[in-house]
């Protein structure tokens, strides 16, 4: 049932195209293979690093232990009495192209996160958002193998405690969930969300069908954002940091054109905004360097090494420190962690 592999490189495999090695390699095809896989790693005592579509992690060159790439596939969907649908999707089908097909079938409110790379597994994990739409918005509940409790159980949405690029998955128990489907809960009424900036010139248009914002949405994606098929990135490589408003204040007296955007009481702020005033967009160290056109984006032009890229972030997270007195946190996940 497990067909395991040894040595497999995962240069193909992670978006931002680093070199990288699994010493053990598996590719889950059926959730009858968790359990066994779970034993296995177990008994040989590897670690388990989990893959979807690589778009938000960096390797290191060589990934002790397993990895095992989550290629779990269906899709169904249940009518409720309030005409609203509950859609459940396995979790190695593509994001974008589960996006597109709802909209195909009818189904509405996750237009907004378009384009956005990986599969629908690990969208959870960091409770993936954009133009002014997060995951959480529309989860219903997330089916889970439990690798503590050594059972399949799902979380509603409570329970995976979203947060901002955050869950459950990510920092509180990041090792012990494998999400194998996602339920959404969706209407089949449109109700565009059209806040930020490049979509509220559609607010006007006669008869908007959610496939407009969707075509819209990937229309500015495509040109703000590298594709990383032509250049290696992860997205928006740190988080935006949240402040209380007294130090936003603070800081507004020195820098009064800094990007800030409101949050739950407290401030959002544009990280993109300070790492370009601090005069790292276009910048390139080695083989990695910082995308001209957005600054939160980090970019391997090939042949880059972890080690480049861990440089670069340290020196922006310096500077960017010394300047406006606030830590960025990078978004992606590291593969062997950090060493402080
Ligand atoms: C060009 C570009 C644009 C992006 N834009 C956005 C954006 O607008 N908004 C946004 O939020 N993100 C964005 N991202 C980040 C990324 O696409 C998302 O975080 C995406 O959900 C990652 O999916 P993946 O399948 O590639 O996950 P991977 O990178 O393979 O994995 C990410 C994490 O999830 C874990 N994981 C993967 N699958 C599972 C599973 N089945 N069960 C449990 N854990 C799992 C992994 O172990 C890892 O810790 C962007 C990335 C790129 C490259």
């Amino acid at each position: 049932m497990l067909s395991i592999q040894r040595n497999v490189p995962l240069d193909d495999l992670n978006t931002l195209g680093f070199s990288a090695n699994a010493e053990y390699f598996v590719q889950i095809t059926d959730i009858a293979q968790l359990p066994l896989l779970c034993e296995y790693c177990q008994e040989q005592k590897l670690e388990l690093l989990l893959l979807g579509g690589g778009s938000n992690l960096v390797l290191g060159d060589r990934i002790g232990g397993m990895v095992a790439l989550i290629d779990l596939k269906g899709w169904s969907s249940e009518s409720l009495k309030d005409g609203r649908v509950l859609l459940r999707i396995a979790a190695g089908e593509n994001w974008h192209t589960a996006v597109d097909r709802m909209l195909d079938e009818g189904l509405f409110g996750l237009e907004n996160l378009a384009l956005i790379p990986g599969t629908v597994g690990a969208a959870p994990v960091q409770n993936i958002g954009a133009y002014g739409v997060e995951l959480k918005d529309h989860l219903h509940e997330v089916e889970v193998y439990d690798r503590a409790q050594k059972c399949f159980t799902r979380l509603s949405r409570s329970a995976c405690h979203f947060a901002y690029r955050d869950s459950v998955f990510k920092s509180l128990e990041p090792d012990r969930y494998i999400i194998t489907a996602v339920t959404f809960i969706l209407q089949r009424d449109f109700n565009p969300v059209l806040g930020y900036s490049g979509l509220s010139e559609l607010a006007g248009r006669p008869y908007l069908t959610a496939r407009d914002v969707f075509e819209q949405v990937c229309s500015i994606r495509r040109s703000k954002l590298p594709d990383p098929k032509l250049l290696g990135n992860a997205g928006s490589f740190f988080k935006n940091p949240v402040i209380p408003p007294e130090q936003l204040l603070q800081l507004k007296q020195r820098f009064p054109d800094l990007v800030s955007y409101p949050d739950q009481g407290r401030c959002k702020l544009a990280a993109g905004w300070m790492i370009d005033r601090c005069g790292w967009k276009g910048r390139r160290e080695g083989q990695v360097g910082v995308y001209e056109h957005q600054a939160l984006v980090l970019f391997n032009a090939g042949g880059g090494t972890r080690t480049e890229l861990e440089r670069l972030m340290a020196n922006i997270q310096l500077s960017v420190q010394q300047t406006f007195g606030v830590w960025l946190e990078p978004e992606p996940r590291f593969y062997p962690a950090i060493k402080n």
